[in-house]
């Protein structure tokens, strides 16, 4: 009990302290390899100037039920790295933001939201959001459909995260409207076993029958590439193209991957 509020006060530190930081990973179209956006991943910068990954404290911030703080300064960060790139010109691509599951409890986030990037200027096709589809298992499905429904009417695009590893993903895709789905790492991975693939070819067909568009997570090989695109999933991100990068890092990686497309 004692590690918990410590974590907690460390967090509030953090905060106010700027060591809370978002880097990018870029979204490409496998296609052709050029960049389509990025998924914001939080980091903490420790005292010793290396960085915390978010399993090591993500998990412990929502049982003490403060990930909501977490996720919202996420979301700032991300307005202002948006609003600071066009200031100086520079293309910046969508941003997809994680959600913890625990905001689908709490009315009037969707608003909230918008407030936030309306109050740094940015556009509603400038960010996403992705909600883990585990939860379901723990706001219940009419809970989670409204939260979606919310988003949605708000004008936000919204992804279901970790598609396959979650409890009752078929319902969920069922009642609410999703804009995109993201086939979890897990399945990727597993590219090239009989059943996996089976199971990929009929999501991919799924999703896109339902009018979803599929981002594959944790593209590492060409083979697996070459896979996805035979079932018409053009969209990846991963090790293959890159790791989350800060943000001059994702900047500069961005340029580069134009540049190779558009010389
Ligand atoms: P996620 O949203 O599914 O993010 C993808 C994770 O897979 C990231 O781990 C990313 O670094 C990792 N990854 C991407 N490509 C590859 C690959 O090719 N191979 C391998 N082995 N891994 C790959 P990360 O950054 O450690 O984040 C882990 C999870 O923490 C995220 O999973 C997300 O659920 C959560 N998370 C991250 N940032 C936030 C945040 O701002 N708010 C909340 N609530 N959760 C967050
Ligand atoms: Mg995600
Ligand atoms: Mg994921």
């Amino acid at each position: 009990m004692a590690d918990f509020f410590d974590i907690e006060l460390r967090f509030f530190n953090a905060l106010k302290k700027r060591n809370i930081c978002v880097w990018y990973q870029p979204q490409v179209d496998m296609r052709t390899g050029s960049p389509r956006g990025a998924e914001a991943l939080v980091r903490w910068k420790r005292e010793d100037g290396g960085f915390m990954e978010p399993a090591c404290f993500v998990p412990v911030l929502e049982r003490l039920g403060i990930i909501e703080r977490l996720d919202e300064e996420v979301l700032r960060i991300v307005c202002q790295d948006i609003r600071e790139t066009k200031q100086r010109q520079i293309s910046f691509g969508p941003v997809a933001v994680n959600l913890s599951r625990l905001h689908a409890n709490r009315a009037g986030k969707a608003e909230h939201f918008k407030e936030i990037i309306e109050k740094y200027g940015v556009q509603m096709e400038e960010v996403s959001f992705e909600i883990t589809e585990t939860a379901e298992k723990y706001a219940g499905n009419k809970v989670m459909t409204e939260f979606a429904d919310c988003m949605q009417e708000r004008g936000f695009r919204i992804a279901m995260d970790d598609y396959g590893m979650g409890g009752s993903a078929l319902r969920l895709l069922q009642e609410s409207h999703f804009d995109i789905l993201k086939l979890d790492r897990h399945f990727v991975s597993r590219i090239g076993d009989p059943r996996t693939d089976i199971i990929l070819d009929s999501t991919i067909t799924m999703a896109s029958r339902l009018g979803l568009e599929v981002v594959a997570e944790g593209v590492e090989t060409r083979e697996q590439i070459q896979f996805l695109l035979r079932h018409q999933c053009f969209l990846g991100q991963g090790y293959y193209y890159s790791r989350p990068l800060d943000r001059e890092r994702y900047i500069r990686w961005r340029k580069a991957a134009v540049q190779a497309h558009h010389p």
